[in-house]
């Protein structure tokens, strides 16, 4: 079956076209709805990557992409706060824990929406969020600097470090309860819509049962580096969606290196050695964010004074650009980055 020719293909167009690319820009300044999220869960897309005895579909990498692309380039708000729940599906589909046999399915199917809380980590040596060994389980302290779809989702999967060096992931339900406040959802200069907040954690309580993952931060770490590497759809997608107002004539050389940029990512991305060629995924990366920023300010040239318009498509286009260049963002990506802009003007300089 080609990748165009799958049903989860089918279906993320129609969720795109039917309801969230003519709702974007309302969708951007009100916020993501739960009819949106109802949509979303009765998709199946909630289950692309879950494995078909639990409901899912196990889709190839290359169904999940697209699907990615093409609900990022739809409404970027509504993609974001369903994709946090791949990370969840990944973790229940990985582990032995008794906590997936209570979770895995519901997730799979698309019953409960999942967020997580768990880009922190990567901060290491600063620690954010502790966890603490407690009678029955696990007691967390400390701040979640990002979390989002507050009020969407219905649990959450929530990271710390232990005592012992460890990460440990584990299932909390997404509501305000005892050692668990979010603050204010935060006002930002793109997806605000995603109900992103911080996480206040004064000795939240889990129980054993809940936890998903245990294992040296080191090995965690390891496993996770590889992958902020690597350009995300999101990015195809949503400078796909830019040159669609840009007309055929300038839109086309750009479309053409987007193709060929993208092509080579997603080789990259499905190359079995997930560690290696870390330097050309990187600058990969660095020249697709540099095809996003050029397509979405040809999109607002193309526009002219209306792109500036909040109800313009263009400008919202160019703020989530914008999001994305420090979504996933690490310390090694972050330096790569910056030494690639710098590089161009150097040589032109
Ligand atoms: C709107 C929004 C929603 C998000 N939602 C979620 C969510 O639901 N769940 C989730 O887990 N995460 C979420 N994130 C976090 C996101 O995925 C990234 O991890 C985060 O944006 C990384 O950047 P930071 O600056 O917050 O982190 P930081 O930890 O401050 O920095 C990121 C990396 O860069 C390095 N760094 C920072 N400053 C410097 C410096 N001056 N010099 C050298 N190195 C530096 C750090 O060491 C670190 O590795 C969200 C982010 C945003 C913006």
């Amino acid at each position: 079956m080609t990748i165009a020719a799958h049903p989860l293909v089918a279906r993320a167009r129609e969720l795109a076209d039917g309801l969230l690319s003519p709702a974007a820009e309302r969708v951007d300044q009100e916020g993501v709805p739960a009819s949106h999220i109802e949509a979303v869960k009765r998709s199946g897309l909630l289950g692309v990557s879950a494995p078909v005895s639990y409901g899912g579909s196990a889709a190839p990498a290359a169904v999940v992409r697209e699907t990615a692309e093409i609900l990022a380039g739809a409404c970027c708000s509504t993609w974001f706060v369903q994709t946090q729940h791949q990370t969840p599906v990944l973790t229940l589909a990985g582990t032995d824990l008794p906590v997936r046999e209570r979770l895995l399915g519901p997730l799979a199917r698309g019953e409960l929406l999942s967020g997580v809380a768990y880009a922190h980590l990567r901060s290491y040596p600063r620690i954010p969020v502790r966890v603490r060994r407690a009678a029955d389980g696990w007691r967390f302290f400390g701040t979640v600097p990002w979390y989002t779809g507050w009020g969407l989702n219905d649990v959450l999967l929530l990271a710390g470090v232990t005592e012992d060096d460890e990460a440990l992931f584990a299932f909390v339900e997404a509501r305000e309860q005892p050692g668990l406040r979010p603050s204010e959802p935060m006002r930002l200069a793109a997806l605000s819509a995603s109900r992103t907040v911080s996480l206040d954690l004064d000795d939240l309580w889990v129980p054993e049962e809940a936890v998903a993952l245990r294992t040296p931060y080191a090995r965690w770490a390891a496993a996770d580096r590889p992958k902020p590497r690597n350009a995300g759809p999101a990015v195809f997608g949503i400078a796909a969606a830019a040159l669609r107002l840009v007309e055929e004539e300038y839109a086309a050389p750009l479309r053409a290196r987007l193709g060929e940029v993208r092509r080579q990512a997603y080789e990259l991305a499905d190359h079995p050695a997930p560690g290696e060629y870390a330097e050309e995924r990187l600058a990969l990366r660095a020249e697709a964010f540099t095809l996003l920023r050029t397509a979405t300010t040809a999109a607002v040239v193309a526009g002219g004074g209306r792109a500036m318009s909040l109800d313009h498509r263009a400008q919202r286009l160019a703020r989530e650009g914008l999001f994305l260049l420090v979504q996933g963002q690490t310390s090694e990506s972050r330096t790569a980055h910056l030494e690639r802009l710098a590089q161009w003007h150097r040589s032109s300089g």
